[in-house]
């Protein structure tokens, strides 16, 4: 069902009752207007509903006067009392309607005002009601104060009327027996008041919202409104000329009817024609006092129904228009969200799922609402969250991080499932895998070269010697009586020895001579890599590691052999926090790169371990020295070969010692020559 007319009110939250503001931003030019408008309203007013009627005394059927003062300070705030209060004072000066030679009427307008001046205040103030009418508890509290406020008005008329000795309701006789009791003035009084202000009060307050809601003359024209009028005109002719109350009735039908269909914007301007039309009745037909009261009676009745249960119909629309702009506002908040979202009602059917959920499974959402997750997507068995995959309708698989919360929302219990696809950091983490075993495997070649280089230097002087003692063995027995099997075996171990000292010469040679592949390399990329690989490393051991990197250094190196160095050296100092509890100092580690002249380039690794041990002062680069227990003791000699083997040196900081600060230099690429890309 479309509601017609703006009934649910203009869109925003329900108000927890907010002050209402005052409006100090209405330009002057505005507020000149809204002035003589409603001086002009009132003026008309003043001239139909006169205070002293043309028949002397007569109270009229309603009053709709007090409705503009009220409205006006209920909208505009308390700054506009004074005017209102001004209007029958200038209006009465002016001569316009009214018009008493003891000023007694002006006294009488002059307390309406302030009455219903006073209720508007009321409404403002503490009781806050929306000047929209929005709320059933807004039109419950006006009609309350515009009750109120018509038996106060009421009660003070009956009062200045008799001190000032004018007749109170001169169309009835007051000599007729029970005219106090049956139909006292009073009441006809409060009912002329009440009518008119409730009627016309939400006319008013309904009618300014009419023109910000759209489409407002195309539902008018509808069928269903023109059924509703013509039900209206025959309940009316049923009613006219004989005013009898059970023909009252039926005008029931269509008040509910348009109040149900159309709320309070419907129902207030029913409401209003309706009191026109037993205005006009009553002048056309002539009726009788104790016939207006029963119309009156009637009016009562029908704008506190009409007003009462149009506001009800508002608000549950209002609060149907919020639901659906909720939703609205829920599913456009998860489409934007990066991740795949879901929600879950409690079978665990999808209720609602996201753009990107259709993305990632390849199902559009009106083939995945209802359904459950099967063959879609696994959660986590033990809630929270977890990695898993979904499967799209063509079979891919999508790897992905999902985690899933239940909540109880209005006592049902809703799943709240995150789909993060993962595809990127997969891969991330498995070129990350690769380039560890490369650089392991490296690490273990080196390690296995500088083990050889290290053997091939300690076993080339023995080899020499053994070599060297045969020959002179040789030729000693040479001038003996031995066997000449022996002589030859001597031969034979010379020439084993001497083969052995060559291979060892040339795996040396080999080993020194491993050739470099060097090219260009950006040195902040160069650590940025090797910190990506040591970060799990780093975040186990709880170090801190901060990188200082001087714009624009680019070194000719063998990128994977300097990583290897960079590497030992962060490893040692990693290592330098083993030993330490949790509470010994700060674990930082320093790398700092920059230029150390137009040539080189220094790179500087210190951190705030313990330092060196002092029994290694002069030794730190001897191989197969180390205090660690899983230590080689060859790190820091292969790092200072591969620096070497690049033209640069490695050296621990002696002015330091033994604070462990290590520097290295490498060659750098003047700007002149090519960068790498
Ligand atoms: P390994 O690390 O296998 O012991 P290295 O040649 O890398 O071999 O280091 C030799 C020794 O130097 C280590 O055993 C350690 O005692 C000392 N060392 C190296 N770096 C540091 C450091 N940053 N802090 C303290 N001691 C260090």
């Amino acid at each position: 069902m479309t509601f017609p007319f703006d009934a649910a009110g203009a869109a925003g939250p329900i108000p927890v009752r907010p002050h209402i503001p005052v409006r100090p931003d209405i330009p002057f030019g505005h507020r000149l207007a809204i002035a003589l408008a409603f001086l002009g309203a009132y003026a008309l007013l003043n001239v139909g509903w006169p205070v002293l009627p043309p028949f002397p005394g007569a109270i009229p059927p309603w009053n709709p006067r007090p409705a503009l003062g009220l409205v006006l300070i209920l909208l505009l705030g308390p700054g506009w009392l004074p005017l209102a209060l001004a209007a029958p004072v200038l209006s009465m000066a002016a001569g316009i309607g009214n018009d008493g030679s003891d000023g007694w009427p002006a006294v009488v307008l002059l307390v309406e005002q302030a009455i219903y001046g006073g209720a508007a205040l009321l409404m403002r103030g503490s009781l806050r009601i929306d000047p929209d009418l929005r709320g059933f508890e807004d039109v419950l509290r006006f009609v309350g104060i515009s009750a109120a406020s018509a038996a106060v008005g009421a009660l003070s008329f009956i009062f200045l009327a008799t001190i000032a000795g004018h007749p109170v309701d001169g169309s009835v006789d007051p000599s007729v027996a029970g005219y106090w009791l049956k139909d006292p003035p009073i009441l006809r009084y409060w009912l002329s008041d009440m009518i008119g202000v409730s009627v016309t009060g939400p006319f008013l307050l309904v009618l300014r919202r009419i023109p910000r809601s759209g489409g407002i003359r195309k539902r008018l024209f509808r069928w269903e409104c023109a059924v509703q009028m013509l039900a209206v005109i025959v309940c009316l002719a049923l009613i006219f000329p004989r005013t009898v109350g059970s023909r009252f009735y039926p005008l029931f039908i269509p008040l509910v009817w348009v109040a149900a269909r159309f709320g309070l914007p419907g129902v207030a301007p029913l409401l209003m024609a309706l009191e026109i039309t037993f205005l006009g009745a009553m002048g056309l037909f002539g009726l009788q006092p104790n016939q207006v009261l029963k119309l009156q009676i009637l009016m009562v009745t029908l704008t506190s129904t009409g007003l009462l249960l149009g506001a009800v119909v508002s608000e549950r629309e209002r609060a149907r228009a919020l639901v659906i702009q909720g939703e609205a506002r829920l599913k456009a908040i998860i489409d934007m969200a990066p991740d795949g979202m879901l929600i879950l009602d409690a079978g665990g059917r999808i209720d609602m799922a996201n753009q990107r959920f259709e993305r990632l499974c390849g199902h559009p959402s009106g083939d995945l609402l209802g359904r459950t997750l099967d063959g879609l997507v696994a959660l986590p068995s033990s809630g929270g969250s977890g990695e898993t995959v979904v499967t799209a309708s063509d079979g891919s698989r999508t790897p992905v991080e999902a985690s899933a919360a239940a909540i109880d929302i209005a006592g049902r219990r809703t799943t709240i499932v995150a789909v993060r696809d993962i595809t990127e950091r997969k891969l991330a983490w498995s070129r990350i895998d690769r380039r560890r075993a490369e650089v392991e495997r490296l690490s273990r070649a080196a390690l296995t070269g500088e083990l050889a280089a290290v053997l091939a230097h300690e076993l080339n002087q023995p080899l020499s010697a053994v070599v060297s003692y045969i020959g002179a063995c040789q030729r000693l027995l040479a001038a003996s009586e031995v066997p000449p099997r022996a002589i030859e075996q001597m031969d034979k171990a010379s020439r084993q020895a001497a083969r052995a000292a060559d291979v060892v010469r040339r795996l040396r040679e080999f080993v020194c001579n491993a050739t470099l592949e060097t090219a260009p390399v950006v040195v902040g990329d160069l650590i940025a890599e090797v910190m990506v690989l040591l970060a799990d490393e780093a975040e186990r051991i709880g170090a801190a590691i901060t990188v200082e990197t001087a714009p624009g250094l680019v070194v000719d190196v063998d990128r994977l052999q300097i990583e290897q160095v960079l590497i030992n050296l962060l490893r040692n100092s990693l290592g330098a926090f083993d030993g330490l509890s949790p509470e010994e100092g700060t674990r930082s580690i320093r790398v700092q790169a920059r230029r150390d002249d137009d040539a080189w380039v220094r790179v500087t690794v210190q951190d705030s371990g313990p330092g060196f041990p002092s029994e290694l002062s002069a030794q730190l680069f001897t191989p197969f020295l180390t205090t660690r227990p899983s230590g080689m003791g060859l790190g820091l000699s292969i790092s200072r070969s591969i620096v070497q083997a690049h033209g640069g040196q490695l050296w621990a900081d002696e002015d330091e010692f033994p604070r462990a600060v290590m520097h290295f230099t490498l060659r750098a690429v003047s700007p002149a020559e090519d960068q790498p890309s």
